[in-house]
């Protein structure tokens, strides 16, 4: 750092403190010079005034002496007593001349020496007459000459000489006045000099202060304004580039101060609005996008257009492939998006999970279309991730403003709608149609219907036996739930089944079907039948963690043991995530319950894999069975399953047994159990009572 910085706020005002001072000390020094002079002048003169006005009188008093003595002469008669006189006569004429002398020695002005001038021939006079009558006193002491003399010449003489020094005398008496006036000038311009001098010193200290503060408070009020714009989130604002050196260096810490602020503020945004994941613009921004690009559309007259992808089978690419391995998908997808995307104008973004929208500003329902089969197009041939070949398939939802709607949400929700319908009806795209939107608002009533179903026992269970080939007996039945609707009329579970599934209200009817089931079973314990039912789980239900721990607990209430019930379990359910159900199965294993597989064949599962579930049982799925006499490649499967299954120590079922020879071929491949229309159709408890008392011993014995 340099000893002295011109540039520092501490020199400045340094500075200009230290020239206030020196102009002050300058100003004092000035007037105190001037004072001095002043006086020592005025001083000088008045005591030189004094001085001749000293001499004028002495000089005055020896004339007047010398013409006193002169007159004692007259009186005086003998010589002898003269003698002293003449002497004092001659002491007061050395003295007067002596006087004289210094006085025209000093003289200095014009009327000066003139009055002196005449006060010396006046004095010449004087002499030569007061010589006349001393000599004329000598020659006769009574003489009256010399009296004539004295009083013709030598008087006159000394009143011109008297008169001559009392003019010197007022002249130096007004030259002394002269001189106080000159001194009293002097002074009054000396005070005027010195007011001047202290106005003008104030004047520049002023000036100095004032160009000093301004260098420091003018940069400084920019700063605080450029400091107010950063927080009103405006990072525009210029900073001033001058000032002194501390004002320099906090100027440039809100420089950097900005530029952190700035960068920041550009990662919360990033955080807040962007997919961490594929760097798309996440749901809030979009949403916002979409709301200004309606907004320009409404001015411009421009539709807008909306489009809602989602992945097909990227559930199962995860749960198979892995979390990690999904990511990179997504992040494909995306990538391939943005290149089938070019304009700039084009938002694309991801939504949720495998969810993603695009906003096309300016473009209608077709053009969406066809950028939409674009897209389909882009991702049509499959993606090596990890050196492995992945297919993906897309459907997609197509809302357009103002045709559907003219509020961002409202778009959004309707190519959402659309996209269910493309991918349900599997034509990879949909556009929106007002009867999509009276799906999802029977949605929202079917909810509540069932929630009235539940609490107002609109659902009633049904039962069907399986039979057992080995015992020919049945001491089995699966509980199929229906919905006695009080318009409808009855409606069979799969019109209902997957709805509740879809929305997780599927516990609740679980947990209802449980409990009349164990019910059931009870009742029928005090008719005096011994019977097991077999509950169906959904995926859903081994997803919550409550199921065994409220089985446990319902066992318990009803005073059952935990064989009495078997928990049919989908394969799908099953094979949704192996991982969860294997553990949600181990639990419910515990307890001691029967687990069974349901529907074995529509999933895509392996034995191996259902070597590791806690099963006892396996269903074959009735599709397999239906067509089975006719069906050359049904009676591979279901021939080859029961074989397998039995390797593997379990239990095989047969569903959809429609007629005698389905059942005996079944029965001659070692099936363990039946079930079917062939037997019996589903049935309400009561009519179950029967079918077990009357006509299954019957039945079982015609098969
Ligand atoms: P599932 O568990 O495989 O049940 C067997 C289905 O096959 C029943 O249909 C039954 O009526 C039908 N079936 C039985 N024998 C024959 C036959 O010989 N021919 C034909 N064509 N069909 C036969 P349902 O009762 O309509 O049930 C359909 C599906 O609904 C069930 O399939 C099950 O997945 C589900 N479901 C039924 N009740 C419940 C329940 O309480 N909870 C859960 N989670 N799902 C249930
Ligand atoms: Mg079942
Ligand atoms: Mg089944």
């Amino acid at each position: 750092m340099k000893f002295v910085d011109m540039q520092s706020v501490g020199f400045r005002l340094g500075a200009s403190v230290a020239i206030v001072v020196a102009v002050l000390a300058g100003v004092s020094a000035v007037a105190i010079h001037q004072l001095d002079a002043v006086s020592v002048r005025g001083e000088a003169l008045v005591r030189e005034g004094l001085r001749k006005v000293t001499l004028a009188r002495s000089a005055q008093n020896d004339a007047q002496s010398e013409a006193t003595r002169l007159h004692s002469l007259f009186l005086l008669g003998e010589r002898d007593r003269r003698v002293p006189v003449y002497l004092e006569i001659d002491r007061h004429r050395a003295s007067l001349y002596a006087s004289m002398m210094k006085l025209i020695d000093s003289a200095g002005r014009e009327d000066e020496r003139s009055a002196l001038e005449r006060i010396q021939k006046a004095r010449e006079a004087f002499n030569s007459a007061s010589m006349e009558a001393v000599e004329l006193i000598e020659l006769d002491p009574d003489a009256s000459d010399a009296r004539k003399v004295m009083l013709e010449k030598t008087m006159p003489a000394l009143q011109t000489m008297l008169a001559a020094i009392d003019d010197l005398v007022s002249a130096q008496a007004a030259a002394a006045e002269r001189y106080t006036a000159e001194l009293t000038a002097a002074q009054e311009r000396s005070k005027q000099r010195i007011v001047f001098l202290g106005f003008l010193g104030s004047l520049v200290g002023f000036a100095f202060s004032w160009l000093i503060a301004r260098s420091i408070a003018v940069p400084l009020r920019q700063t605080v304004q450029f400091a107010d714009m950063i927080a009103g989130g405006r990072f525009d604002g210029s900073l001033p580039a001058g000032g002194p050196r501390e004002v320099k260096a906090l100027t440039q810490a809100f420089s950097r101060m900005r530029a952190g602020i700035a960068s920041r503020e550009e990662r919360i945004s990033e955080l807040a609005y962007r997919d961490p994941l594929t760097g798309l613009p996440n749901r809030s921004l979009f949403g916002d996008r979409l709301r200004q690009a309606i907004a320009n559309a409404e001015r411009s007259r421009y539709p807008v257009s909306v489009l809602v992808m989602d992945l097909d089978r990227f559930k199962s690419v995860n749960q198979v492939l892995g979390y990690e391995y999904g990511d990179k998908l997504l992040k494909g997808v995306a990538a391939r998006l943005k290149e089938a995307l070019p304009r700039k104008s084009d938002t694309v973004a991801r939504l949720a999970g495998d969810e993603f929208a695009i906003l096309l500003a300016s473009q209608d329902v077709r053009e969406a279309t066809g950028v939409a089969n674009r897209l389909l197009r882009s991702l049509a041939s499959p993606m090596t991730l990890d050196g492995q070949l992945v297919d993906v398939g897309a459907s997609i939802g197509i809302a357009s403003s103002p045709e559907h709607g003219r509020e961002a949400s409202l778009l959004l929700a309707r190519a959402d709608a659309a996209m269910d319908a493309a991918r349900r009806a599997k034509t990879g795209i949909a556009v929106f149609d007002p009867a999509m939107e009276a799906d999802s608002e029977g949605t929202v009533s079917l909810l509540s219907e069932l929630r009235r179903a539940v609490a107002e026992e609109q659902l009633i269970l049904f039962f069907q036996p399986k039979v057992n080939f080995g015992s020919k007996r049945c001491d089995s039945v699966e509980a199929l739930v229906r919905w006695q609707h009080p318009e409808r009329g009855m409606i069979p579970p799969d019109q209902f089944i997957p709805f509740a599934e879809h929305t997780g209200f599927i516990r609740e009817i679980t947990k209802w079907v449980i409990d009349k089931s164990l019910a059931q079973i009870v009742s029928w314990r005090r008719a005096g039948l011994n019977i097991g039912v077999a509950i169906n789980v959904s995926a859903r239900d081994l997803v919550y963690e409550d199921l065994p721990s409220f089985v446990d607990d319902k066992l318990l209430e009803h005073g059952l043991g935990a064989d009495r019930i078997t928990l049919e379990v989908t394969e799908s359910a099953v094979m949704d995530d192996p991982k969860r159900a294997c553990e949600a199965l181990k639990r419910l294993a515990k307890l001691g319950v029967r687990l069974s597989v349901d529907d074995f064949g529509t999933g895509y599962s392996s034995l191996a894999q259902l070597k590791r579930m806690p099963v006892q049982e396996m269903k074959i799925d009735k599709s397999f069975v239906l067509e089975l006499p006719t069906n050359p490649n049904d009676t591979v499967i279901v021939r080859s399953t029961i074989n397998l299954a039995h390797s593997m120590g379990l239990e095989v079922v047969a569903e959809g047994i429609e007629d005698a020879q389905t059942l005996s071929l079944l029965q001659g491949w070692g099936c363990d159990f039946g079930q079917g229309y062939f037997l019996s159709k589903p049935l309400p408890a009561p009519q179950l009572e029967a079918w077990l008392r009357g006509h299954s011993q019957k039945m079982l014995a015609a098969a």
